[in-house]
């Protein structure tokens, strides 16, 4: 295993620009209003038009940007088709506008399509009764749950009317897009069934938010599913991705493309266990989540919605080490939870 990353592009493009990957495939950024301040697109040839993967949030910025890059870029040329890696707003929000526009299609897999749209129905997919008891559990004090309750709807925000039907993409299944071979690979925990697209010919793989290059996704535990274990699949579904050329070209979602995916992948897994081992060691005295979470973010001082997402990824490690045999949870007579190590 070759150590560390390589990146053949020193910076990404401006917003508007594209820049020519290889051939047939070109990159653009849009802008996103997080301390992640872009994500990366991707428009591949598709016959006389362009497939486009993924789309940016539905803001002014966003079309505005889309509509110089087709006009300007791409010479009016058609959209195909539009395809999502994930339901994240930063990848589908714009999909129904552009879909809508060009009369294309919308593929994505069956278990993003469907929390995409809980997520447009149900402020997020969970109702704030479910979210109250959750965080109790986790020893959350009213107070903080009551302003918790209150941040959701920024799936909504951020995502424009979804496409009105779907196609499904299938994990395994290829699909023949400008005359090239691209096989869909599925990575699960970050997302329910999240695509990535690997074209052999080009040796190349869009890997969405599944393998980033220096970030790791978020992987949490929510209220909606509050006993999931999206870490145990996160790990399980990066085996996949050994299978590919190790010196394949990985085009993320965020951050900039490289190569040397094996040795990202081990690396995303031993970051994982080092921060199972760091609560194994915190849980040697019984504790809340939220104490587990401090532990964790010891370098961070958390508030809003950060204390959810760190709370969300404590879980997801948390519950791991359950399944594993190596943690214990038990309640205290006022519903909270405690964990500690066996
Ligand atoms: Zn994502």
């Amino acid at each position: 295993m070759q150590a560390d990353l390589n990146f053949p592009f020193p910076q990404g493009p401006a917003t508007g620009e594209l820049v020519p990957v290889c051939p047939g495939v070109q990159w653009l950024r849009m802008p996103l209003p997080f301390s992640l301040n872009h994500i990366n697109l991707w428009v591949l040839d598709d016959g006389d038009g362009c497939a486009i993967v993924d789309t940016g949030i539905h803001d002014d910025t966003t079309r505005g940007a889309w509509q110089s890059i087709l006009d300007q870029h791409l010479g009016g040329r058609p959209v195909t088709r539009v395809l999502a890696t994930h339901c994240h707003p930063d990848h589908i929000g714009a999909a129904g506008w552009l879909c809508e526009h060009w009369q294309a299609p919308f593929w994505i897999t069956q278990g993003e399509w469907m929390q995409a749209n809980l997520g447009q129905a149900r402020n997020g997919g969970v109702s704030q009764e479910a979210m109250a008891a959750h965080f109790k559990r986790l020893g959350l004090p009213s107070s903080r749950i009551r302003r918790m309750t209150r941040m959701q709807g920024y799936f909504q925000r951020m995502v424009g009317p979804l496409p009105t039907a779907y196609e499904r993409l299938v994990g395994a299944d290829t699909l023949t897009i400008g005359g090239r071979e691209w096989q869909v690979l599925i990575g699960r925990g970050h997302s329910p069934e999240h695509a990535c697209f690997y074209c052999e010919e080009l040796n190349l793989l869009i890997g969405g938010d599944q393998v980033l290059p220096n970030i790791t996704p978020t992987i949490g535990v929510t209220a909606e599913e509050p006993n999931g274990n999206p870490l145990g699949l996160f790990l399980h579904s990066l085996d996949a991705f050994y299978a590919l050329p190790p010196d394949c070209l990985v085009l993320p979602a965020h951050e900039l493309p490289y190569r040397q995916l094996h040795f990202r992948v081990t690396q995303l897994k031993l970051h994982h266990e080092e921060r199972c081992d760091l609560l194994l060691r915190a849980c040697g005295e019984p504790m809340v989540a939220t104490e587990a979470a401090q532990a964790m973010f010891s370098h961070r001082n958390l508030s809003g919605f950060d204390i959810m997402l760190a709370l969300g990824e404590t879980l997801a490690h948390l519950h791991l080490l359950m399944r594993q045999g190596a943690v214990e949870r038990f309640t205290d007579p006022d519903g909270v939870y405690r964990y500690r190590t066996t």
